[in-house]
């Protein structure tokens, strides 16, 4: 019987018209598609994009090298080398990231005492060498310059869960 049943349904084609029910019923729906890069879907203040370093507004660089970023990172892609400065304040000389290790947890962003790493909204970006996508001190403050309007707002948005 069943047999029977399933040759029927294959000469009436019974799984196409299935199919085209089922897009008949979105098809006056409204569209979720988006036409990216020109539109966008709206973003999380707390997405995790490409990571910088702050300052405060005085231009002095937030990070105290306390390396608790570099403890608590679970991909172990954070290295920090520090001194002691004249003025008795410590600071990195060296802070890189490997974002080729990176899987963008967070957790540096969350272990920081001072706001100093945090990971903006950018995501497109892309390297075309190795090398391009190990953050070194240097370039995560220049994001830090770069984005640092776009950082405190989504921080001022995400300031309830903080
Ligand atoms: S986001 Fe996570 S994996 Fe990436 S550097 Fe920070 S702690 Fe490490
Ligand atoms: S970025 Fe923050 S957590 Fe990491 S070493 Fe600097 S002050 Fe410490």
């Amino acid at each position: 019987m069943q047999k029977i049943q399933q040759y029927f349904q294959s000469l009436l084609l019974w799984e196409l018209v299935k199919g085209l029910q089922l897009t008949g019923k979105y098809l006056f729906k409204r569209k979720i598609t988006i036409q990216y890069p020109e539109e966008k879907t709206p973003m999380s203040p707390r997405f995790r994009g490409l990571h910088a370093l702050r300052r405060y507004p005085n231009g002095e660089e937030r990070c105290i090298a306390c390396k608790l970023c570099e403890a608590v990172c679970p991909a172990v892609a954070i290295t920090i080398d520090s001194e002691q400065r004249e003025d008795g304040t410590r600071r990195t000389t060296r802070y890189d990231i490997d974002l080729t290790k990176c899987i963008f947890c967070g957790f540096c962003e969350e272990s920081c005492p001072v706001d100093s790493i945090v990971e903006t909204h950018v995501f497109e970006y892309h390297g075309e060498q190795r090398g391009d996508l190990l953050m070194n001190k240097q370039k995560l403050l220049a994001n830090g310059d770069k984005y640092e309007k776009q950082i405190a707002e989504a921080r001022e948005k995400d300031s309830l869960y903080r």
